[in-house]
């Protein structure tokens, strides 16, 4: 491995990745009448719904696929293992289960519950602060912050989650690809 980061207070913040909800082609294969995937043509960077998913047995306990944002290898999750909250985050956070990979971030799964997600990045004169809400617009988005707006918050950035990146700590790094 090899990092080269020199960065302080930076380096101990878990990275927030989001991916977004992309068709993947899945192979089934079929053995006494029981569903199973065989092979997967993955999208990088993105996730696949299972749910939806027709014909799979009842015991099928896996919610999505996605591919790890390093090592770009298929990971599974399965209900049991990883919830999602009601804003398409995995907690706990995304270990890759690729032993030499062992990724490790924050990850949202975009559309997990249909409705986009949305960034906002949001400055009070000494930090950086971004937080994520269900929208189907700016506006819609804008009106999750309100009260913070009310203490002294000011908005900085907002955009569809996807392609967002925020670089935590430099004031004006906001980009929304
Ligand atoms: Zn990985």
């Amino acid at each position: 491995m090899n990092l080269k980061s020199k960065s302080t207070h930076v380096s101990t913040s878990t990275q927030t990745v989001v991916l977004p909800r992309t068709e993947w082609e899945v192979i089934f294969s079929e053995v006494d009448g029981v569903k199973s995937i065989e092979r997967v043509q993955p999208i990088p960077e993105s996730w696949f719904d299972l749910r939806k998913i027709e014909g799979l047995p009842a015991n099928v306990t896996l919610l999505a696929l996605l591919t790890c944002p390093k090592c770009r290898e298929v990971n599974a999750l399965a209900k049991g293992v990883t919830k999602i909250d009601s804003l398409g985050k995995l907690i706990p956070n995304f270990v890759c289960g690729v032993s030499t990979c062992k990724f490790t971030a924050e990850v949202y799964l975009d559309k997990f519950h249909d409705k986009p997600l949305y960034a906002l990045a949001l400055e009070n004169g000494e930090r950086i602060e971004l937080s994520y809400t269900h929208a189907n617009n700016v506006k819609e988005a804008s009106l999750a912050v309100s009260g913070k707006l009310l203490s002294g918050w000011r908005v900085i950035g907002i955009g569809p989650a996807i392609g967002y990146h925020v670089q935590p700590g430099s004031k004006g790094s906001v980009v929304i690809a």
